[in-house]
């Protein structure tokens, strides 16, 4: 499943957590949340026969259901299903239609067997969904919204249309029997074994799945969609499905299809284990994507125009859903907190497509921005292991841990071990556990035998306990010695979950006659220092230069040697560590070494970097450098560069933004920065031109909500109609999502907007309610606390249901204020005129060009 994620297709805006002023880490669990255990399991379900009839325009099925059952509890009498508000018709034994005594309380149907053992019990039934399976119609909001009906069973909704013991660690084979209006396509797992006509209107679709798979993992897509053939090898069908028209859109997003599968299958050692791969693009999609076997299902925002595909790709997505039917799919989490094995594994294999697509420094430049996005919510909201077991529902855990740290932990173990014995390990787990559910120990066994070492410590500091490394490299050239005196230390705070790590930490040493000497040390402590042989003065030293770990690094080396590192070193990584360390150096020469990189480094992950340490120093050197590159030619670059001007707060910086957003870009997701930037400016004068911006038509409306956020940024109470306005049912989802974010900023003590957001409450919208109840906690009214409490009342869904329990305790309690925020802006502010003030001494004595590094500052 993919959806929560900062470059997800699902809804960047809904993932977003802002900095809860109240400070540190707090803990992932909430108040009342249970520890889970295995689910008991009397009886084992080996098949599902599920004969469906949709009723399109009352949004409802009839069905018959017949599961296969056999018993594993000699004391077991009765079978209980899952059945969510189910009209149950009749409850029989297959052979000979029997009926069998039933109880049903909306929730489990509880089906008495006595003595059976075995057998096939049949349900007949009617549903009208609220989850799990979805029908779409136009309506006078959405007059352009296809009719179409899509499943969506992760994490526990297939109980809402199909009978079944709803875990993932029961699997079973199935067969769809599904009744459609006639000219629809109707998608499935496995194998289309034959499309009859019923009626005049009405087609029956048979789909087969002999592979044995879990509920959440079973699938049905009906609508009307254009087929793309990719097919490479006739024995795996590859095909597309999008709406009409959007062919091209379609091949431009999922057309390195095949070639993943052909990447993937190479690299796992097991050839793709489904009998053909389809992708459905379809519309509100809940998430970004979901992997049911053998037929991913897309969100159509995935799709690409032309201008988008500049840069902006589909391929993160369709490689996760992808590397899913091995990884999820073939083997599957035995429960929700082991879910780190599927998706860190999906998520691993993004980066793994991105290595192959565009080489080694963009696979570690990914990772980098998986790690900051990891570290980010770790800061801002919850510390946890990877694998928990106390959780309030499934979808707690399908958070930045479990995704961007566990793709990461699969990276950390790839970099031990070496390719060739990770992917031998890799290929084992596959093999061993095929068509099983698997727990962590089950991946450390297989990595432990493939290569021979014990790996419990690293499963452990990894998974089962919390945190990551602050790393802080120091280093220092004794020329008497002569040698170089290297200090690691860990200085992240160990707590009861947080541990002092135990780290093979490599360091390199380049040395002016350009050869580089590596030192395998180990940092098993807080601090370890260590007399290194070293004959002259080395250019430059870093430290963990392939990137192998999960920490924040620090390098307190002078700046002489980061500029050095900067402009020379082979690694991008190096390079783009060593310009983020300048961020603390606010002299000419680097301000010229962060400008030159910025400009001319081959690798534009450098680039983006060095304008970000521009923007974090601003100062009226960097501001020049920043403009001059204003203009650069990798649209991401341009994007960083525009936002590292946000940093400004400037006439100059709001009114270089303004003409450039007005003059347009190449690059759709250059508009949206330079809108938001212009907005953080916080200069009256960038208001018309957001307010101008929020017509502009682009893909995904990327532009205008770059304004609407811009709007927010920029505090101007002006924009409050105007944002109030985009929050209308009739406004596309992503728009409505920003501007409830962009009245957060504004709302503050305006009852209006409060209630306004309040009223947002009632909708069912699973991304937006999140998004108003983030909005709510920011303007932190007392007054909330009931309507919020009224939706953790009345939801069903659970990300809602966690949006809204972190309300309420923000809500009521007394930690972090309003308060708070007016001060920390108050001390920006104040900031900016320090550095103003700064620059006019330095103009009048800009004679004096000695290198004096700045007063430490800290990073932001
Ligand atoms: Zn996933």
């Amino acid at each position: 499943m993919n959806g929560h994620r900062g470059s997800g297709w699902g809804h960047r805006c809904g993932g977003r957590v802002p900095a809860d002023p109240g400070g540190g880490p707090r803990p992932f669990a909430l108040p009342g949340d249970p520890e889970r255990f295995r689910r008991a399991r009397p009886f084992d379900l080996t098949h599902l026969r599920l004969d469906i009839a949709l009723d399109v325009p009352a949004r409802s099925v009839s069905a018959v259901a017949e599961l296969t059952f056999s018993r594993r509890d000699p004391d077991a009498r009765v079978l209980l299903l899952d059945a969510v508000a189910f009209e149950v018709e009749s409850v029989t034994l297959a052979a000979g239609d029997a009926p069998l005594p039933f109880a049903y309380d909306g929730e489990a149907l509880q089906v008495t067997l006595g003595a059976l053992s075995s057998g096939v019990v049949r349900v007949r039934y009617r549903a009208r969904p609220r989850r799990g399976l979805y029908f779409l119609a136009p309506d006078a909001d959405a007059p352009t919204r296809p009719e179409q009906v899509w499943s969506q069973c992760q994490d526990e909704d297939a109980r809402y249309w199909f009978p079944c013991h709803d875990s993932p660690d029961m699997r079973m084979t199935t067969e769809l029997l599904v009744t459609a209006p006639s000219g629809w396509t109707v998608l499935s797992n496995g194998t289309l074994l034959e499309r009859t006509r019923t009626t005049a209107d009405a087609e029956r679709w048979h789909w087969q799945q002999t592979t044995a798979h879990p509920s959440y993992l079973v699938t049905l897509v009906a609508g009307t969609f254009s087929e793309l053939d990719a097919t490479r090898d006739a024995s795996l069908p590859v095909r597309f499905y999008v709406d009409p028209g959007r062919e091209a859109e379609g091949w431009r997003s999922l057309g390195r299809t095949a070639d993943m599968i052909e990447h993937f299958s190479a690299l796992t050692g097991v050839p793709y284990p489904w009998p053909k791969y389809d992708q459905v693009a379809v519309h509100d999609f809940t998430f970004g994507g979901m992997e049911n076997t053998s037929v991913s299902t897309l969100t159509e925002r995935c799709l690409l125009d032309e201008r988008a595909a500049l840069d902006a790709t589909a391929d993160d997505l369709v490689a996760h859903e992808l590397a899913h039917q091995w990884f999820g799919d073939l083997v599957t989490c035995h429960d929700w907190s082991q879910a780190w094995l599927n998706e860190g594994f999906a998520t691993f294999f993004e980066h793994l497509d991105v290595e192959r697509k565009d080489g080694r420094d963009a696979y570690l430049y990914n990772l980098k921005q998986h790690a900051d996005a990891y570290f980010g919510e770790d800061d801002a909201r919850y510390r946890r292991p990877v694998v928990c077991a106390t959780w309030g529902a499934p979808i707690d855990l399908f958070d930045r841990h479990l995704y961007e740290k566990g793709g990461w932990v699969l990276h950390m173990l790839r970099s031990e071990l070496g390719d060739p014995v990770f992917w031998a390990g890799v290929k084992e787990y596959l093999t061993r556990h095929r068509g099983r559910s698997v727990e962590t120990r089950d991946l450390q066994r297989a990595m432990e035998d493939a290569s021979g070492r014990s790996l419990g410590g690293f499963f452990k500091q990894w998974i089962l306990q919390a945190g990551h490394p602050e790393l802080e490299l120091d280093a220092r050239f004794d020329a008497e010695a002569p040698r170089l005196h290297v200090t690691l230390r860990q200085t992240q705070a160990v707590d009861a979950v947080t541990p002092c790590f135990a780290l093979p930490v490599t360091v390199s040493v380049m040395h002016a006659s350009g050869e580089e000497q590596r030192h395998s040390l180990v940092l098993d402590d807080r601090s370890r220092s260590f007399a290194l042989p070293c004959e002259a003065a080395p250019r430059w030293v870093s430290v963990d230069p392939d990137g192998a770990l999960l920490a924040k690094v620090t390098s307190s080396v002078p700046a002489a040697m980061l500029r050095e590192a900067l402009a020379g070193d082979p690694r991008a990584l190096v390079r783009w560590r060593a310009a983020a360390s300048l961020a603390r150096h606010d002299d000419e020469l680097s301000v010229a070494a962060l400008e030159k990189a910025l400009r001319d480094d081959a690798f534009w992950g450098v680039s983006a970097e060095a304008a970000r340490a521009l923007g974090e120093l601003r100062g009226r050197m960097a501001w020049e450098a920043l403009s001059r590159s204003v203009d650069h030619a990798h649209p991401k670059v341009r994007r960083a560069v525009a936002r590292a001007l946000g940093e400004f707060r400037t006439d100059a910086a709001a009114a270089l933004l303004v003409g450039k957003l007005k003059a347009g870009d190449a690059s759709w997701l250059v508009e949206s920065e330079l809108a938001k930037a212009a907005g953080r400016t916080r200069r009256a004068t960038a208001y018309d031109a957001l307010v101008g911006a929020l017509a502009r038509e682009s893909w995904r409306d990327v532009v205008r909500i770059g304004a609407v956020e811009g709007l927010g940024a920029l505090r101007d109470a002006r924009a409050i109609p105007l944002l109030l306005a985009l929050t209308a049912p009739s406004v596309g989802a992503s728009t409505r999502r920003a501007a409830v974010g962009a009245l957060a900023e504004l709302g503050e003590e305006r009852r209006e907007v409060r209630e306004a957001l309040e009223q947002l409450l009632e909708e069912r919208d699973p991304h937006l309610v999140p998004e108003v109840l983030r909005a709510l906690t920011r303007l932190r009214d007392a007054a909330s606390v009931e309507p919020v409490s009224r939706v953790l009342r009345m939801t069903d869904d659970g990300r809602v249901r966690r949006a809204a329990r972190e309300a309420l305790r923000s809500l009521q309690s007394r930690e972090g204020s309003e308060e708070l925020r007016r001060l920390r802006d108050q001390v920006e502010a104040l900031r900016d005129e320090v550095r103003a003030v700064r620059d006019q001494v330095a103009a009048a004595s800009a004679t004096r060009k000695t290198e004096r590094p700045a007063a430490s500052k800290r990073r932001r």
